[in-house]
């Protein structure tokens, strides 16, 4: 007996319980992955992504190799692929990866219809979050959670499943038309950003012993940190499933600092959660008193400083210009510039959303979506709007203190001694020729006050509340 294992957001061997199942219960297992134009061209496309997506594909498709099978690679909707596939191979079940985004959902009903007309059955299996149903956490009433902290202590007492290790040999079909992964080129993706990382398990593996084996002993000191290398990056490995969450869960040590790293794990599946049991977030606020009642600024062109690292405040310039140049940004630089550009500039908080899922190549729709609502203080998890008024230059000043961050990525910056850098503008005009760096020709003025800023920001909340 032959099935197909439909691949997903799960590029990988290791701990795939979807590979596992068919394995035991079937002689033959093709695996297959769609590209499915819907995703390619669609609202969130990405050209860094879509790299980082083929770069994973061509490392699980020679992991496969080792084991005796091939990727089958179509590209063509699954609801078609899947059935002509099965109907060559003689398969009778088609295993995969349970996913929660409503795009995935939606596809997913489509792909079942498809499957039972033609009297395919089908396995949906966990491995996409560390909780193996991340949707069936329940408060103590038997809703859905909306709160982290609640969410955590639930989500550290649910029994865990031993990850599954690797297949030593996936028999496969012979003689398969087994496609090909199309190029960069051949999708017409955008140049490779300079700093992009490089897609695979394999990568992904050596990134978690090396983060393992140092840095997250210092990760509770300095994960807030941007100048230091202290966080995994492993985000876009976990996007894309080439490491299992649960076997990174089940691998840390003890300590302060995998505590601490484990939280954040929490914080991924805690958003899948929030995306499954409130899909309209996708396009609209959390809080319903704020939904079309935030009297946005449609600015372009402080919209386009905002994106082009151009704002004459360093940090946020730094944040922009590293999400241009790597495709990444450190979090505490994705808090303050999300927080800029909707508190300070005013701009509706879906423009940011939308400008991270076209660069960053980990961006994923529950994990963005949530932290852009939560920055602008309209998701879950809320706090009185203030405490998420975030200042880049005293963030500057506590989480870059010598500047390292900033002059890594705002070159105009390098010669600015430390004690003008979080505040360039007031340099004196000396010492700015001095450090060849004139504020309004090599550098922007700063494009808003700070503090009549955070006076405007606090009204707009409070209006929008008040029209509620
Ligand atoms: P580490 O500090 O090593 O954390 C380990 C893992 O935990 C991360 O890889 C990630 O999977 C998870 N994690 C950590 N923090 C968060 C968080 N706040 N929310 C959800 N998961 C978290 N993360 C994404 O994966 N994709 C996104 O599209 C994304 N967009 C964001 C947008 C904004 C405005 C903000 C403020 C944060 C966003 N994050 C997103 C969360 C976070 O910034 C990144 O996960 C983190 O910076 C990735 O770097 P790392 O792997 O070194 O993290």
């Amino acid at each position: 007996m032959t099935a197909l294992v439909w691949f997903r957001h799960d590029l990988r061997i290791s701990d795939h319980p979807a590979l596992d199942a068919a394995l035991r219960a079937h002689d033959r297992v093709v695996p297959v992955f769609c590209f499915d134009d819907r995703l390619l061209a669609g609202r969130h496309a990405s050209g860094p992504r879509t790299r980082f997506l083929i770069e994973c594909l061509e490392d699980l498709d020679a992991e496969l190799r080792e084991r005796g099978a091939r990727l089958v690679v179509r590209r063509e909707r699954p609801e078609r692929a899947l059935i002509e596939l099965a109907g060559i191979t003689g398969a009778t079940e088609v295993y995969y990866t349970r996913d929660v985004t409503p795009f995935a959902r939606s596809r997913g009903r489509s792909v079942h219809a498809a499957l039972e007309a033609a009297g395919i059955a089908e396995q949906a299996l966990p491995g996409l979050t560390v909780a193996d149903d991340v949707a069936a956490v329940r408060t103590r009433a038997g809703g859905p959670y909306a709160v982290f902290s609640p969410f955590y202590r639930s989500w550290l007492d649910i029994p865990r499943r031993a990850p599954i290790p690797a297949p030593a040999h996936i028999p496969s079909p012979p003689g398969l038309d087994h496609g090909r992964i199309p190029t960069a080129d051949e999708l017409g993706l955008s140049a490779a950003l300079e700093g992009a990382q490089r897609g695979g398990e394999r990568e992904a593996v050596a990134r978690l012993d090396r983060f393992l084996r140092g840095p997250i002993h210092q990760y509770a000191e300095e994960r807030d940190r941007p100048d230091l290398d202290g966080t995994s990056k492993l985000s876009a490995y976990l996007h894309f499933g080439c490491l299992s969450p649960r076997e990174v869960e089940a691998a840390l040590p003890r300590g302060e600092g995998p505590q601490q790293w484990r939280r954040q794990l929490c914080w991924r599946d805690f958003y899948h959660h929030v995306q499954f049991h409130y899909p309209e977030n996708a396009r609209l606020e959390y809080q319903v008193r704020y939904r079309g009642t935030i009297a946005w600024t449609e600015d372009d062109a402080l919209f386009a400083a905002w994106t082009e690292g151009r704002t004459g405040f360093p940090l946020v310039d730094a944040a922009m210009r590293q999400l241009r140049r790597d495709g990444w940004m450190h979090n505490r630089a994705r808090l303050v510039a999300g927080s800029f550009l909707t508190k300070q500039l005013g701009i509706d908080w879906r423009r940011g959303e939308q400008w991270f899922m076209r660069l960053l190549i980990d961006g994923d729709q529950a994990n963005n979506n949530g932290n852009w609502q939560w920055i602008a203080s309209v998701g879950v998890d809320p706090q009185p709007v203030f405490r998420r008024v975030y200042n880049p230059t005293l963030h500057l000043e506590r989480y870059d203190p010598e500047g390292v961050y900033v002059r890594e990525y705002v070159p105009e910056l390098r010669r600015v001694p430390r004690r003008h850098l979080a505040e360039p503008w007031k340099m004196p005009e000396s010492v700015q020729r001095e450090a060849g760096c004139v504020i309004g020709s090599d550098y922007p003025r700063p494009v808003v006050d700070l503090a009549a800023a955070r006076e405007a920001a606090l009204a707009r909340y409070a209006a929008a509340a008040a029209a509620d």
